[in-house]
């Protein structure tokens, strides 16, 4: 057994064997042609069909939006005019993969200089070229690699297409080498509750066919797994697939004391899956992700519709609505400055908003007139607000906007600091924990070499949770929770016991949160979130919350 270290995501375990997938070719040789032209453009030909064809069977398996973008890469490898300027190429006498990288090469530059639509599709051209100069080298083309029976899947990193596009069935787990855990594969893994493990050192040595255990919660991947191990996996595997199955029951601790579970949500068409695993409400809607391709501020009407249709899922519940958080690593071009050194110490958040105060008093707008046509339980929030100042301006602005309860988020340690002032002024404070912790120990979370920084356990960050949770009791007003340490069924418990009030997170995490909460009471919440505090490191923090209340 050898044991290799990385950042998991999620708290999935998992044991199979290895499947790596091909790493991207390296750029065709300029080499002439050798060999006659003729011979040369068949061998493209044949290459073309059988991509094309693969990519065909690969969208009828998929099914639905998948199929459509397989087709229209199946398409791409077949078009007459690229076809025409391959054969061109290589009637110039340039070698056939050469010839292929160069054409479709060209293609792309021109689809890029388009932009919006046309520039997104350059991705999808690369990935046929990639596969047709595969198939004429005759190595495996790159890409998730194909299998009859369920494996790990090793990799660098990988596209989000590819991350959307895995089959749940086949892919007992995910390990690669690159990546942080806020990066698009971490996010994109624990949205499909898939177990993962990023930044994994060492990922490349694994070899097809090797044994693993996977295991997020420990961030570890041991290699040759003994018997015990595997038997205690199974266990783990079987306990969580009980999670999975129990009654979804509303979220409450082992003493009754409601804890309610809410959803994080990016898009209105993601409420119907958070419905049926059980969401209470919505903790977190990030309306950004609506209109990240957006060149211009969308329309009052636009809006009101998406909030609509949103609200419309929720009759009768509570639903955290955040205005536009742009910046950093979302930037939108109708709000954030191009040219900033450190954007996520830039305008961001609230402070782009109110430099663009329009697009604010739009936003919100919209969102009274969404609120006012249907029966759901509207709460609206700005991000990244640094202080009581700015709080009272935006609850002020929301307030004569017709919005009824109106919050901030804490995610700057600033305002966890100021939190008896903020509480004079806002309805509610959810704390987003991921930026609460990037800030407070000054590590950008999408950097992988200072990933280890990105720790919600650190006691510095609960010491400032601590801080709202006793001034939200203070003031009579809700706490919520809607960064991915809620998503940590131990530490949930921690935060109930530090004074959150409500958890909010994907989905994907909600009954094994709901599973954890049952098994301590209020009492012992606070206890362990006590051990939590007194820790010096975030290891050793987990480590005591663990041993004050062992459920
Ligand atoms: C957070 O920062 O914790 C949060 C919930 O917001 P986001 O992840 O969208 O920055
Ligand atoms: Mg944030």
């Amino acid at each position: 057994m050898s044991e290799l270290l990385g950042t998991g995501v999620g708290r999935g375990v998992a044991h199979g064997p290895v499947l790596r997938m091909a790493d991207p070719l390296g750029e065709p040789s300029t080499a002439p042609l050798e060999g006659s032209a003729d011979d040369a453009k068949q061998a493209v030909h044949d290459a073309l069909a059988v991509v094309a064809d693969d990519l065909n069977k690969r969208g009828q398996l998929a099914g639905g939006d998948a199929q459509a973008v397989l087709e229209a890469q199946a398409l791409m490898a077949q078009d007459p005019t690229l076809l025409d300027d391959v054969h061109a190429r290589i009637d110039g006498g340039t070698n056939p993969e050469r010839a292929v990288f160069e054409a479709f090469g060209q293609f792309r530059d021109l689809l890029v200089g388009m932009g919006g639509y046309m520039g997104e599709r350059a991705a999808d051209l690369d990935d046929v070229a990639q596969r047709i100069v595969a198939k004429l080298r005759g190595v495996p083309a790159p890409g998730v690699p194909e299998s009859d029976t369920p494996f790990v899947l090793v990799a660098r990193d990988l596209a989000p297409a590819d991350t959307a596009l895995l089959d749940l069935d086949k892919v007992l787990a995910l390990v690669t080498r690159d990546g942080g855990p806020t990066s698009h594969t971490a996010i994109l893994a624990r949205a499909k509750g898939i177990t993962a493990i990023v930044g994994v050192t060492g990922a490349d040595a694994l070899v097809d066919g090797t044994h693993v255990v996977v295991d997020a919660a420990a961030g570890t991947v041991v290699t040759d797994p003994s018997a015990e191990l595997v038997a205690d996996v199974d266990q783990r595997i079987a306990e969580r697939l009980a999670a999975a199955a129990a009654p979804l029951t509303a979220g409450a601790l082992a003493d009754g004391h409601t804890v309610p579970l809410l959803a994080n949500l990016g898009s209105p068409a993601d409420a119907a899956g958070a419905v049926a695993l059980g969401a209470e409400g919505v903790g977190l809607f990030r309306t950004e992700f609506l209109f990240l391709d957006a060149p211009q501020a969308p329309t009052v009407e636009q809006q009101t519709e998406s909030y609509r249709q949103l609200l419309e899922a929720f009759p009768g519940k509570k639903v955290v609505v955040r205005a536009l958080d742009a910046g950093a690593d979302k930037p939108l071009p109708f709000l954030t400055d191009k040219d900033e050194e450190n954007p996520a110490l830039g305008r961001r958040g609230l402070r782009a908003l109110r430099n663009k105060e329009q697009v604010l008093r739009d936003q919100l707008t919209a969102l009274a007139q969404a609120d006012a046509a249907t029966e759901a339980d509207l709460w609206v929030m700005a991000p990244m607000v640094a202080d009581a100042e700015e709080t009272e301006y935006f609850v002020g602005l929301a307030r004569e906007l017709g919005i009824r309860t109106a919050g901030v988020m804490a995610e700057v340690p600033s305002l966890a600091l100021m939190a008896e002032q903020v509480f004079a002024n806002a309805d509610f404070v959810s704390i987003g924990t991921n930026d609460l912790t990037q800030y407070t120990m000054a590590a950008d979370r999408m950097l992988g070499t200072v990933a280890s920084y990105q720790d919600p356990w650190h006691p510095a960050v609960l010491r400032l949770v601590a801080q709202l949770g006793a001034a939200g009791a203070d003031a009579g007003k809700a706490v919520g929770i809607c960064g991915e340490a809620a998503a940590d069924p131990l530490l949930a418990v921690v935060l109930v016991g530090l004074g959150a009030t409500t958890l909010s997170m994907t989905p994907a995490a909600l009954a094994d949160v709901r599973a954890e909460l049952g098994k301590h009471t209020l009492d012992q919440a606070r206890e362990m979130a006590k051990a939590a505090l007194a820790a010096s490191t975030a290891a050793a923090a987990k480590t005591a919350a663990a041993a004050a209340h062992a459920a």
